[in-house]
């Protein structure tokens, strides 16, 4: 049975959690009392509070640990309890001890004795107070109905500070947000709905916006390219680098830096998204993320000694771009955290905007009291439970071909290790069988690129999709291929050119976009071409396929020569008689080679398995775990190589 109480805190936390005005991404905390029965059968007062980082859109009953109230309210008697000792104590009072962590502001919710309270991260609410006239605009707005309370780090203090408020009808909190609270839970909710609506109100009367707006250009699609490339090269990271337009109008402003002094929010957005932003345009790129980087550094060196024992940076890298003509790109391992800080920053740079068009006097929060929260070591244990990325995670792979066979084995093989992989194929029903792969096992979502990889218009496309889609470009896997099945004097010309097309002219061009890409990116890269053992060892009647697979063998040795001073790596994986799932042996190919080599066209995989020296058969999962190590720095010092991936074929032995 759950709680009366209960389901209303998890319902009406929903409804919070849904808008992102009033909290983003696991910030703010709910509340709920009432009583249940113990493991003895006792009645026992409990609360029912947030779980730490839990996102209340997503919450259900056990993302809300219940408290034995009794036990929290002992703890009011202190008059100074530290971090690591307050979480000791409030674990120990939770029902069931194995229960998630619940939130740093749990005294907070105990202290105060109204059955529901909301603690939202209201943006119109940090509009209000961000400001050295913070109080008087709360007074202004709210009369004396809410109490004020400065800027103060969560935790115990400002819990029994807060306590001592409850005859207010609620209480803001500068730099931070808003409670309140009401024995009825569709009350409570109603409360933090019409303080967001009294404050926005009230900012509406003041808001006067900057004169002289100036509306930039938008940036061209090749020069938001070369902007990407040049940003994920200077900061040299594998990562992901994602626009969002929502700031367009901001990051256009001409006082867009006084906009961006404005600072976070509230405070707990810094944690995501870094306690500044950096503007940039393409001339001063570097300029600024040199002086944003020495920035960093000069806050971490002068506050270090607030960090606690066996902790460093966090780095000094900006996530948050801000871009005239573009608005905001975001820089994070993945797609999905991109898009989280596109949000977090969208609501935070807004907030700051308000500030700077109502108010005289913006404030942001003293860089040790930035410190105090960027490094406070309640945060720094969540990142310690943080699991370990995949080992491709931020890094950006073409995979041609990879609509069926060993393209879909390589692709798949790479989304496992968290690669944000292009999936290019002429088959468009092949590629969304592939990304429906991507979806059910829940690798980062692919960006799907159908069409004809020999035709320029479509190569350069796809390379341009990938990097307005993913920022950059770290690897390309130039697998695409057809057999091309005939003796040299039955062969059509027709034939013979669609082998080349298919499988030499279309890895021609991607190594050309590619490449290009990739320099200008100065990040090095890796090239991978799937040839065949037949480029070494070719088979009679094969012919067509055997010259376009050694012409490959070619290409990228030419690739290794050309890009070697850039740091781009060419190599070649010579797989024989992949059979799982590759269409490479339809249209009469399995039987024309069965017969080549005298045996029936069921016999073909166990007689290449008979053949080669280790007898094993060969699967695609064997190519793409060769693919990923070319693909991988462990092999940094590797180009212009070929890797067989036969079982071993004497005759296809590389020389
Ligand atoms: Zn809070």
């Amino acid at each position: 049975m759950i709680e009366q109480e209960l389901t209303q805190l998890v319902s009406r936390s929903k409804k919070i959690g849904a808008d992102q005005s009033l909290v983003v991404y696991g910030g703010g905390n709910t509340s709920a009392k009432g009583r249940i029965k113990d493991y003895l059968g006792r009645d026992r007062d409990v609360l029912w509070v947030k779980g730490s980082g839990a996102d209340m859109q997503y919450g259900e009953a056990v993302d809300y640990p219940a408290l034995y109230l009794e036990e929290l309210l002992a703890l009011h008697k202190s008059d100074e309890l530290d971090d690591d000792t307050m979480v000791d104590y409030v674990t120990r009072a939770l029902v069931d001890p194995s229960a998630r962590r619940p939130s740093i502001e749990t005294l907070l919710h105990a202290f105060l004795p109204a059955r529901h309270i909301d603690h939202v991260h209201a943006d119109a609410i940090c509009a209000l107070t961000n400001h050295e006239d913070g109080e008087s605009a709360v007074r202004e707005a709210f009369g004396k109905g809410f109490a004020y309370v400065e800027w103060i780090r969560p935790g115990f203090h400002l819990s029994k500070l807060v306590s001592g408020l409850k005859d207010y009808e609620g209480v803001i909190l500068a730099h931070h947000g808003l409670i309140v609270w009401d024995d009825n839970s569709d009350k409570c909710y109603q409360k933090t709905l019409d303080a967001v609506a009294t404050a926005e109100k009230y900012l509406a009367t003041l808001r006067k916006p900057p004169q002289a707006e100036f509306k930039h250009n938008d940036l061209s699609d090749a020069q938001i390219m070369e902007l990407l490339l040049t940003l994920r090269g200077k900061i040299g990271k594998k990562q992901v680098l994602r626009r969002d337009s929502r700031l367009r109008a901001i990051a256009d402003r001409s006082d867009l830096s006084t906009v961006l002094d404005a600072g976070a929010a509230s405070a707990d957005h810094m944690l995501r998204i870094r306690p500044w932003s950096c503007s940039l345009t393409q001339e001063n790129l570097s300029a600024q993320v040199d002086s944003y980087r020495q920035r960093y550094d000069a806050y971490f060196e002068a506050n270090k000694s607030l960090l606690p024992p066996g902790y460093g940076s966090h780095g000094n890298d900006p996530r948050v771009f801000l871009v005239p003509g573009v608005g905001m790109i975001g820089s994070a391992p993945t797609v999905k955290e991109a898009m989280m800080l596109a949000d977090i920053a969208f609501h935070t740079h807004s907030v700051g905007a308000t500030v700077v068009d109502c108010f005289a006097r913006p404030r942001t929060l003293p860089d040790s009291e930035i410190f105090g929260f960027d490094y406070w070591p309640m945060e720094l244990y969540k990142l310690k439970l943080k699991p370990k990325a995949p080992a491709m995670t931020g890094s950006i792979v073409i995979v041609t071909g990879a609509g069926s066979g060993i393209g879909r084995g390589i692709a798949l093989y790479l989304g496992s290790l968290g690669a944000n992989v292009v999936l290019a194929d002429l088959d468009k029903n092949g590629l969304e069988a592939t990304e429906a792969e991507f979806v059910k096992n829940k690798y980062p979502q692919p960006l799907l690129a159908p069409g004809d990889q020999s035709d320029e218009t479509v190569v350069a496309d796809t390379v341009a999709q990938t990097i307005l889609n993913f920022g950059g470009i770290d690897g390309l896997v130039l697998n695409a291929g057809i057999g091309v099945p005939g003796k040299l004097e039955e062969l059509s010309a027709q034939q013979w050119r669609k082998g080349l097309e298919v499988n030499l002219t279309s890895a021609f061009l991607l190594t050309k976009y590619g490449m290009k890409a990739m320099r200008a990116q100065a990040m090095g890269g890796s090239l991978v071409y799937i040839a065949s053992k037949n480029a070494f060892a070719p088979g009679a009647g094969f012919g067509g396929y055997s010259v376009s697979k050694a012409g490959m063998i070619q290409l990228m040795r030419i690739a290794a020569l050309e890009g070697g001073a850039a740091g781009i790596r060419a190599n070649a994986l010579n797989p024989d008689a992949v059979f799982d799932n590759s269409k490479l042996w339809e249209g009469g190919i399995r039987e024309q080679r069965a017969k080549e080599h005298g045996v029936k066209p069921e016999e073909l995989e166990d007689f290449y398995a008979q053949r080669n020296l280790l007898k094993a058969r060969v699967r695609s999962t064997d190519v793409a775990k060769s693919v990923a190590y070319l693909l991988s720095d462990d092999s940094s010092r590797t180009t212009g190589s070929v890797i067989p991936v036969d079982g071993g074929v004497a005759a296809g032995f590389p020389r």
